[in-house]
């Protein structure tokens, strides 16, 4: 079976945030199995077909994440560096101006 994206709205319940207060803790909602997501007609999806909608649905957040941080980096408002940034060059934390990382 190929994964295609359902329509989906919000669960009223929880208000999508998948859990809701019960009276001694914090429990999932029932009426959307924990997801925060019902079908349009208001139904709860089955475990199989609700992990697939949020799997599906995370790996689109995942690539527009990834899309807008390349935007941010082409228009140069997010500098292009990782941890390896920080051991290169001299960043004059050590004593007479020696690069020292403390690690
Ligand atoms: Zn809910």
């Amino acid at each position: 079976m190929r994964a295609c994206l359902l329509p989906l709205e919000r669960c009223e319940v929880c208000r999508g945030a998948g859990r809701i207060r019960g009276i001694f803790h914090l429990m999932a909602c029932a009426g959307c199995n924990g997801g925060g997501f019902v079908k349009p007609d208001g139904t709860a999806l089955e475990y199989p077909e609700l992990v697939e909608q949020l799997r599906l649905r995370l790996s689109m957040s995942g690539a527009e994440r990834k899309r807008l941080q390349q935007v941010l980096e082409r228009v140069g408002l997010q500098p292009v560096e990782g941890a390896v940034s920080g051991y290169q060059g001299n960043n004059k934390k050590g004593a007479g101006g020696a690069h020292f990382t403390g690690d």
